[in-house]
């Protein structure tokens, strides 16, 4: 059977776990996941892009599973009332083939996507990293904040975005969350001082959000949002001074904020960083940057993370039930019948 998992149990689950232990699971999974790194196949995403976003499927397999996620983006979406990002995703059993799993990943999404930030941050941001400037306060800004409160220890966030109503909506949900809300008048106010910036706007642009000016010795930028050609939040010469980490180097050369730089512009990937073949912050002054794209391994743990906690539950009647399984016109006709209605 193919255990099914969608919105309402997604949201069950979470208000019966609490988001920041799920967090907890999820990065410790991602870490495991990202040490283990060579046991994977791996491979770039699949995109297909139209005028106003994009579509792509991102398949990953290790020896025992293997797991795909549809997943779009749309910057334009929240003009219509709908998302920029939905998303859902398969685990399969790859000795059969057979799916294990179906569940939406909109949540996931978001809440895998702060666990890889925050896990990042952990090799990369200065210890005792306490305030964080968020720019961008969509649909990913409240997962992203309570990740590094629980992971990093971050006690204040400076919020901002373009459209105050984002602001106060962020800022409403965090309310009572134990984390110090300061909304910024600008993204240089909120960046001033601040120990890690994370970027995480939607717009299909070269935008920058971040100019050279702003970035402090020190920092650590977490940038979501560049994740596609031709859309990226960072201005170059900023890539001039970063330490820079990537998820998997082939996919962030295309889509990530170094599709701005040289084929040869040096990066390291984060799972050589968390097993300590590849340096991260080096010195206290360095800026170290997280070049987020999002990259199939964070889902396929994610995924597992999520069957661990959720158990038994609904399943899908996806696969045809067959007493013989080479008879699947029998499963679905009783003999004869398929020509009756015919006749
Ligand atoms: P969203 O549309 O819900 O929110 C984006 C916010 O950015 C909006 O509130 C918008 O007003 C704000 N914004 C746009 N331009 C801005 C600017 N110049 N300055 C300040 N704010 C600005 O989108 P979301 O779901 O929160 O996703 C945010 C970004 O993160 C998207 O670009 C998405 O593609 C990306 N994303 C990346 C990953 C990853 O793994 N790296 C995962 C999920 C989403």
């Amino acid at each position: 059977m193919t255990r099914y998992i969608g919105t309402g149990e997604m949201a069950d689950l979470l208000r019966r776990e609490g988001a920041e232990p799920i967090l907890r699971r999820l990065v410790a999974g991602l870490r495991s996941d990202f040490r283990r790194w060579p046991d994977f196949d791996l491979a770039p995403r699949l995109a297909n892009h139209s005028a106003g976003g994009v579509i792509e499927l991102m398949p990953i397999a290790d020896a025992r599973t293997y797991s795909f996620k549809f997943v779009n983006g749309h910057p334009g979406n929240t003009r219509l009332g709908k998302q920029t990002v939905v998303a859902f995703g398969v685990l399969a059993d790859r000795a059969t083939g057979y799916p294990l799993l179906v569940s939406e990943m909109t949540v996931l999404t978001a809440l895998r996507t702060a666990a890889t930030s925050a896990l990042a941050a952990s090799v990369l941001a200065r210890p005792g990293s306490r305030s964080m400037a968020l720019i961008g306060t969509g649909a990913q800004a409240e997962f992203q904040a309570l990740a590094f409160k629980t992971v990093i220890g971050i006690d204040e966030i400076r919020l901002f975005d373009v459209d105050p109503a984002a602001v106060a909506k962020a800022r409403a949900n965090l309310d009572g969350c134990g984390l110090r809300l300061v909304c910024a008048g600008s993204v240089a106010e909120a960046v001033a001082g601040a120990d890690i910036v994370t970027t995480a706007t939607a717009d299909k642009a070269r935008a920058t959000i971040l100019t050279p000016d702003l970035v402090e010795p020190g920092q650590h930028l977490n940038a979501i949002g560049g994740d596609c050609p031709g859309k990226t939040e960072l201005h170059a010469d900023i890539l001039r001074r970063t330490r820079t980490v990537v998820e998997y180097e082939p996919q962030t050369r295309i889509e990530g904020e170094i599709q701005q730089m040289p084929a040869d512009y040096p990066v390291a990937e984060l799972w050589r960083v968390l097993r300590g073949e590849a340096s991260g912050r080096v010195a206290a002054d360095d800026i170290t940057l997280f070049d987020s794209v999002g990259f199939a391994l964070e889902d396929f743990s994610a995924l597992h993370c999520l069957r661990q906690i959720a158990g038994a539950g609904p399943d899908l009647d996806l696969i045809p039930d067959v007493s013989d399984p080479k008879d699947l016109f029998g499963s679905v006709f009783l003999r004869g019948a398929a020509f009756e209605r015919a006749a």
